[in-house]
């Protein structure tokens, strides 16, 4: 692409990074807004690989929720998945992702959309400015939840709302161990795949 003189203009690629387990509107919604206010070319979904965040939990397996990543994601010809933080193994590092990504895709500008939440995670370990002299980073928030903790840095972080979203993985997990439908929360394909794999039966 070029821009017609002051040189050729970078591919600006999205980068969402999650559990995704499941997969749910709240991240499509939130990927689409980003890349919409962002002007984006492209979001890549990034599945983690062992969560260090979550490791007192129980995540589902990796290959799940690859696939149900990639089935939400389908039809949607600006967003796509990364094997990337799974193929790895081990805890997912943000840094390790970001290099990954920059080796793969070439000279783009990356912009790393998670949750505030996760960002303050992401921010409180190491590493801050190697990360922000690689990506622009995209904190997305849903209704109820704040940033409150004050563990990001000033500067090269973008706040987002994304608007009337209250969905978790969460809630849609305890959701399917209580019999409840997830259906509109979560992409059909995904609420298939749950069934067929019989996942989150006993999350409650
Ligand atoms: P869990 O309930 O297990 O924590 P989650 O719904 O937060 O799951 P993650 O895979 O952890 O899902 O999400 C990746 C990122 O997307 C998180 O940092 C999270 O804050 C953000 N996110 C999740 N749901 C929404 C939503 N409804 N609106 C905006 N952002 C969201
Ligand atoms: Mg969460």
């Amino acid at each position: 692409v070029d821009d017609g003189g002051a040189g050729p203009v970078k591919r600006r690629l999205g980068v969402m990074g999650g559990t995704f387990d499941p997969v749910h509107h709240g991240h499509l919604v939130a990927a689409s807004e980003v890349a919409s206010l962002f002007h984006l070319d492209e979001v890549v979904f990034v599945p983690t690989g062992q969560p260090w965040q979550k490791e007192h939990q129980q995540v589902s397996p990796a290959e799940d929720r690859y696939l149900m990543t990639v089935i939400a994601t389908a039809s949607n010809p600006q967003f796509s998945v990364s094997r990337t933080d799974i193929d790895r193994g081990g805890r997912t590092y943000t840094l390790d992702t970001l290099r990954d990504l920059r080796d793969q895709y070439g000279d783009v500008d990356l912009f790393f959309i998670t949750g505030a939440d996760a960002l303050s995670q992401i921010f409180s370990w190491r590493d801050a400015e190697e990360l922000f002299s690689m990506a622009h980073f995209i904190g997305v928030t849903r209704p109820g939840h704040t940033l409150s903790d004050p563990g990001i840095p000033d500067g090269g972080v973008s706040l987002v709302e994304i608007p009337a979203l209250a969905i978790s993985s969460s809630d849609c997990r305890h959701r399917v161990a209580r019999g409840e439908p997830v259906w509109y929360l979560v992409p059909d394909g995904v609420v298939r795949y749950i069934n067929k794999r019989k996942l989150y039966r006993d999350a409650g």
